[in-house]
């Protein structure tokens, strides 16, 4: 018998490369599979790349506004500029 264990998306509320806020709603969220999560212009600039763990980042679906009674966004706010930093770094040194 293997155990049944729901598991919920987290939902961070804000990017942690600019502190962007990203509401459950948003359309501009993307996380990886670790569910670091980032404003799409942040992704873009990382090339999709979470500067955390290295996995790929996908966008974030929007919870329904109905559900978030139930199932509540997380109200954790992870913000962690120097990783997006190094990797930014990393990148523009590549293009020069
Ligand atoms: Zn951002
Ligand atoms: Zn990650």
């Amino acid at each position: 018998m293997t155990r049944k264990v729901k598991v919920i998306l987290e939902i961070r509320t804000n990017c942690e490369c600019c502190n962007k806020d990203l509401p459950p709603e948003s359309r501009e969220a993307t996380i990886c599979s670790f569910e670091c999560t980032f404003c799409l212009s942040c992704a873009q600039k990382l090339e999709f790349n979470c500067p955390n763990c290295g996995g790929e980042m996908v966008r974030r679906p929007p919870r329904a506004v109905d559900l978030l009674d139930r199932y509540p966004a997380s109200a954790t706010r992870v913000f962690k500029p120097e990783g997006c930093k190094n990797v930014l770094d990393e990148l523009s040194r590549d293009t020069q």
